[in-house]
């Protein structure tokens, strides 16, 4: 696959980060992009929810294969994977701890590996009361307050995450992205027990 910045049929520049030819309209293959760029919406943690579905509403009718199914192999080829690459991207965009992931990897962080957290006395500590609490919990009264507590844990574990991001502190962000990736583990397992 081409990574050429003109169009394979008319051999015009394609735009940065666009994947349309602006003058034969030809769907361009794949090239490796971060989400943010992708959708064309600022780099950050506190991210409007609207304006990325907007972004992403409106790429993925660009490119939705279905459209195109008078064209050739080749761009019916692109438009398949361009499309997939759009809804992978609107996924991990969604979720606030992959997101975190790839805001850190950006800023040359590589995040996330789940070995560090059992290095975070401090965290697993507080992992462990939460668990507790829930366990002790005798009856469907106190097991809902269990898991408010753990609901507020994780809002005050976001707001930090979104300070630290502002401060541009990656080092704390990451450590506090894993704590919540936990906490919202803790919180399915919760929620099934209930
Ligand atoms: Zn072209």
């Amino acid at each position: 696959m081409s990574v050429s910045p003109v169009c394979w049929n008319c051999q015009s520049a394609i735009p940065p980060n666009t994947f349309l030819c602006q003058k034969c309209n030809k769907i361009q293959p794949p090239k490796k992009i971060d989400e943010f760029k992708l959708f064309g919406i600022p780099e950050k943690f506190d991210l409007d929810l609207e304006e990325l579905e907007i972004a992403y509403l409106k790429l993925q009718r660009l490119f939705h294969p279905d459209k195109y199914s008078q064209l050739s192999d080749q761009e019916i080829k692109y438009s398949t994977l361009l499309s997939s690459m759009i809804n992978e991207a609107y996924q991990k965009l969604s979720s606030s701890i992959s997101r975190a992931s790839i805001l850190l990897k950006l800023n040359g962080f590589n995040s996330h590996s789940e070995d560090q957290s059992f290095n975070d006395p401090e965290v697993l500590e507080e992992i462990m009361d939460i668990q507790n609490n829930f366990l002790e919990a005798e009856n469907p009264e106190q097991k809902k307050n269990s898991i408010q507590k753990l609901n507020r844990k994780i809002s005050e574990t976001m707001n930090s995450l979104s300070t630290s991001f502002k401060k541009k502190e990656y080092e704390v962000a990451n450590r506090l992205n894993i704590k919540l990736s936990y906490l919202k583990k803790i919180r399915i397992d919760f929620k099934k027990q209930l």
